[in-house]
This record gives structure tokens, sequence and C-alpha cells, in this order.
């Protein structure tokens, strides 16, 4: 079944085709770790998590690589105002060192989150000062040899002029981008819209030797030198939010494009967060943290629910209403399952799936097809579960064994979309680890057909309350009662 998607560099929804199939190389901008994770990272994490399963349900083996950009003002900012490090008296090791130690911090967080979440991890996860030399410094040395680049003083610029297809990603011609741009105080560039691609060093700030001296890159050189390497001059996807397409990923084009790459065909971009409204800022005291929405909503499939009902390239609006609204929505599910513990024929021939769950597996991979829209996916899932206790109300055998398509059906598809994975009960974020530790325990033990092992923990988690489902989807488990 087809994959449409749509390419911000077409402007259009194409049908997908990876250069080399199976293998699809998806490329995705990841987090600058000064700060815990806020909502807009979520959503962009997410997102990309759902491209992924639907690239991996169709049987695409996905290399993902999402970079950390752990070397930045923002990231310098912070260690000074943490640690006072720089500051007078202090010695130019202190400032590195607590550069490093917010990086690492925030690192940690970002992980820990999506880890509560279910995201799952990237095949790669290159950090940007591990590939400044020689990965960014040679391609920086290539694109003055090229003539696309010049020195000043220290710094490395980018031409944009030399770059004819600059513009194409945004949509907008040199001179419209033009505007807007200008020259920041103690930037050497010669014409606004250039970029830098190498900063010299300031007293005291993170900094590697090159050929221009000691610096540091710019950020644009990060990704195209990060993503060439893991993926090759060619790759299939460029993913991130939507504010990323300029400059960021002009800039990044430009770059590759100018020594002769051709770099990623497909250009997926998330809508921006916003929060009852208005832009989330700490300034406007509207900036909310994943670990403030978890301890609200301590399920994280409420969350990955609202969403899921807005497509991903639409701006979304956070706000408590909707929050309530998609955990009624995610007990409509919960409902189901415990229904279906309740009323599930065990015994009996293996029976025909339900006609109901045939046809929602289609409409669901068709929905998901057409530029992955969640919003129809889940109003499918949401039509079977109403299927789903008709079947489990009837008094016809038949009508009870095909309610288990049913729970299949919706555990397979939850799948797609990162659903029920930590579980179909509301238990607080450390019990959910600790069960899906076991489970995952359980999944292994029984791979490596040692199913008395998995017996027991089976066992275990009863005696400790916790019911499991086995689908052919995955293990789905709740709290008995
Ligand atoms: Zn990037």
């Amino acid at each position: 079944m087809t994959l449409r998607l749509y390419n911000t560099l077409t402007r259009s929804v194409e049908p997908f085709a990876p250069l080399s199939p199976p293998r699809v190389g998806v490329y995705v901008c990841g987090p600058t770790v000064y700060d815990v994770p806020h909502l807009g990272h979520v959503r962009s994490a997410y997102s990309f998590d759902v491209l992924r399963r639907a690239l991996e349900s169709r049987g695409f083996q996905v290399l993902f690589v999402r970079n950390v950009t752990d070397v930045d003002d923002k990231i310098i900012e912070r260690a000074r105002e943490e640690t006072g490090a720089g500051g007078e008296g202090q010695g130019a090791r202190d400032l590195k060192t607590a550069c490093r130690q917010i990086s690492e911090r925030y690192l940690e967080a970002y992980h820990n989150t999506l880890a509560q979440l279910g995201i799952g991890s990237p095949t790669h996860e290159p950090r940007a000062t591990e590939h400044v030399v020689p990965d960014m410094t040679d391609g920086i040395a290539q694109l003055l040899i090229n003539g696309a680049a010049y020195e000043a003083g220290g710094d490395v610029y980018f031409a944009v002029r030399k770059f004819p297809g600059y513009g194409r990603l945004s949509n907008r011609t040199v001179d419209e981008l033009q505007v807007g741009a200008r020259v920041e105080p103690g930037e050497r560039k010669r014409d606004p819209l250039d970029f830098a691609l190498w900063k010299a060093a300031k007293p005291q700030e993170p900094s590697w030797s090159s050929p221009w001296g000691l610096g540091r890159p710019g950020w644009h050189i990060e990704c195209s030198a990060m993503s060439a390497k893991l993926l090759g001059d060619a790759f299939d996807i460029h993913g991130g939010g939507v504010d990323l397409v300029f400059p960021h990923h002009e800039n990044e084009i430009a770059q590759a494009q100018t020594l002769g790459k051709p770099f990623a065909r497909w250009w997926i971009h998330n809508g921006l967060l916003t929060v009852n409204g208005e832009k989330m800022s700490k300034s406007l005291g509207n900036w909310i943290s994943v670990e403030d929405v978890l301890r609200a909503y301590p399920h994280p499939d409420y969350l990955k629910l609202f969403f899921l009902k807005t497509h991903y390239r639409s701006p979304i609006d956070y706000s408590t209403e909707k929050m309530a609204e998609a955990k009624k929505n995610w007990e409509e599910f919960s409902r189901f399952f415990q229904h279906y513990d309740q009323r599930k024929a065990d015994s009996g021939p293996a029976g025909a799936a339900a006609a109901e769950a045939v046809t929602a597996r289609g409409v669901f991979d068709q929905a998901m097809g057409d530029d992955l829209n969640t919003p129809q996916a889940l109003a499918v899932l949401f039509d079977l579960v109403n299927a789903g206790h008709r079947l489990l109300e009837s008094n016809a055998p038949e009508g009870r064994v095909g309610a288990r398509s049913v729970c299949e059906v919706l555990v397979e598809c939850g799948g797609v979309l990162g659903l029920f994975r930590q579980g179909v009960s509301e238990e607080p974020l450390e019990v959910q680890q600790q069960v899906q530790a076991r489970i995952r325990e359980r999944d292994a033990a029984r791979q490596a057909k040692h199913f008395a092992r998995a017996d027991e923990i089976r066992e275990a988690l009863r005696r400790d309350g916790y019911l499991l489902t086995d689908t052919a989807g995955g293990t789905l488990w709740r709290r008995a009662g």
C-alpha cells in the first residue's frame, strides 16, 4: 500500500520511494541541550517516531539519526548562569567543563522524558562536539576551496548569493529573504544573509583548533556534516520543526549542494505548538515542561492522543481542556480492553476475524498512508472500539471470538501510533517503567524459549495485580479489577 508524504521542497504530497529500498535513511534535527525538554521538543520527537513506526509497519528498515547540539551560545550562557564559570578569576577550563556538564545533564533529561513517553531511541545519536574535527572542519575547508565561503578575522562565512538554489525550500527569493536579515554586533560578514560556518573562539569558551585558528562550528554545518557522514551524500528524509525550514535547513542544503552532494530528497516538517493560543515562552509565563504535563496527566498516551488528534503538519494548541478530552478518548480504549478481558471467548476455535476488524485495518493503513493522517486513523480505531463492544455483547460465540481480532487490530494499529506501550491502566510513571521492564524481560525469555521463566514472570506480575494480554501486536498490561 502506497505511502504518500508531504515534501516541503516540492510543496506537494508525493508517493514515497526510498533510494535503496527497503532501507530508509532519516535524519531529524534533535535538541540543543541547555534546558529540560518542553512540549514542542516532544511534539517533534513523537511526530518522527510515528513516521518511523509507519515506515517500519510497511516493511521498511529505518536508519534513524537524531543529532544532539551540545555546543551552542545558549549552552555557554546557561553554564555561566548556573555555575558562574568563566567569570572573574576563573580558568578557561572551568567554562568548558561547565558547558559539558550542562549538556550532559539536559541530554539525560531529554532521554528520560522520551523513555517515559515510550518514544524509541534513534539508531545513531551523533553529538556535534564529537564531529567537529575532521567532519565539520573538512566541510568548511572544501567550501572555502570552492569559493562559496570566505574567511574574516578567524570567522568563516558562507556566501549565500554564491548558491543559486538558495530559497527553494522556504519558497522565497534571496531578495525576499534579505529583508529582516541583519549583521549582529561582532559579526564580520559581507552580506547580512551570509551565515557563519566557523566562529572564532572567545576567551574561555569551548573551542577546537582549525586552519582558521581556535573556534567552534556554526549550527548549520553540524547537521549537513553529520547527516552525510551517517547516511551518505544522498539520503531519503530530513526532518524537523517547521521553524527550522529557514534558515537552518535552507543553509544545510546550500552547504551540501555547493559541494555537489544531492542531500535529502524528502523534507518533512512538523507544525509548531502554542499554549492557550500563545507562543510558549518563559517570559509569558506559559512555558510548560513535559515533566509538568506528565505530573498532571500521568499516562503518556494522554499526551500522545492529544498530539495525534491534530495532523503533524498543522499547528497545535495545548490546553487543559484538550488534555481532558484526550484522557477521555484513552479511557474508551482502556474500557474496551477491560471489557474484552471479562467477556472474551477463551476456548473454542480461533475463528474468523470479524469483518469490522479486517475493514478497519485497511482503512487505518490508508489513512496513515495519506501523509500520516492520524486524526482519521484514530477515528477508525474509535469506531472499531464500538464494534468490539457490540461483538462482546453478542450472545453468539462467533461474536466473542470475533472480538479477539478487534483486540489484535487495535493493539497492532496502536503500535503504529506508539500507543498502549505503557499499559492500559493509569499507573504512576515509575510503576509503568517497572512493569514495562518486566514485560521486556518476559519477551526475552519467550524469545529464548525459556517458557518456564516467562510464565514465572507473568505469574509474579499477576500476584502484584497486573494482568497481561498477549496479542500478535505485542503484550498489553493493566491493573486487575
Ligand atoms: Zn539540524
